[in-house]
């Protein structure tokens, strides 16, 4: 695992969002865009709330692809390198980025981050965001395809209640649908939701916990 990419004081851009705050960042992430692109990396970022069940989907796809693709993972969290210890036991390279106080990962971090590495030796980065459904939406980070993990211990109105997280997301995973009956949760429900709000959008089902339904995630994400 390589160092800890950290947020100096007042780096990160800040939760109260104004324009030019918005703009910064969509500048970065344009840079980001072409610098993986130069290099060939397909770039996958990851948000949903926390316990959602994001880190388990990244486990599960490493363990799924990296026969096939040199992967590396970013790990965003406040304080903590949990997570990104969790996906670092499947052999990968991993970066985790803590953002201090701030509730979602930036254009800037993720520059910061892949300056740690030596980017003609990666095919597939995936980046969890920090647990959070609302701002995250609002600060691209380069990525070529946004997934955000619904999990249906979040209720029935998670995705209608959350709906900007995904009016630009590529994929909808709804996990944890071993759960779906107790939790009195209808997943086509769920489905038609998303779909309501984003057409375009692609909806998987899964249990991350015993890798029902990743190949429909690696599908979606066309791996
Ligand atoms: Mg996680
Ligand atoms: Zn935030």
């Amino acid at each position: 695992m390589k160092e800890t990419v950290k947020a100096e004081e007042n780096e990160v851009f800040d939760i109260e969002l104004n324009i030019d705050i918005l703009k910064a960042n969509q500048k970065l992430a344009e840079e980001n865009r072409k610098l993986l692109q130069k290099n060939g990396i397909k770039a996958i970022d990851i948000m949903g709330a926390i316990g959602a069940g994001k880190t388990s989907l990244i486990e599960k796809l490493v363990k799924a692809l990296k026969n096939k693709y040199r992967i590396v993972a970013f790990k965003g969290d406040l304080t903590t390198t949990i997570d990104a210890e969790q996906i670092a036991r499947h052999g990968v390279e991993v970066v985790p980025i803590n953002t201090g106080k701030e509730c979602h990962l930036d254009a800037n971090l993720v520059k910061k981050a892949l300056q740690r590495l030596d980017l003609t030796k990666i095919d597939l980065l995936f980046i969890e965001n920090v647990g959070n459904l609302i701002c995250p939406a609002e600060f691209p980070l380069g990525s070529q395809k946004r997934i955000v993990v619904i999990s249906v211990t979040e209720g029935p109105y998670m995705v209608i209640k959350h709906p900007f997280i995904f009016t630009d997301a590529d994929v909808a995973v709804i996990n944890k649908i071993d759960l779906a009956k107790a939790m009195q949760v209808d997943i086509k429900k769920l489905e038609k939701d998303v779909k309501a709000i984003n057409p375009n959008a692609q909806v998987a089902f899964t249990n991350c916990r015993t890798g029902e339904g990743i190949n429909t995630v690696i599908e979606a994400l066309r791996l």
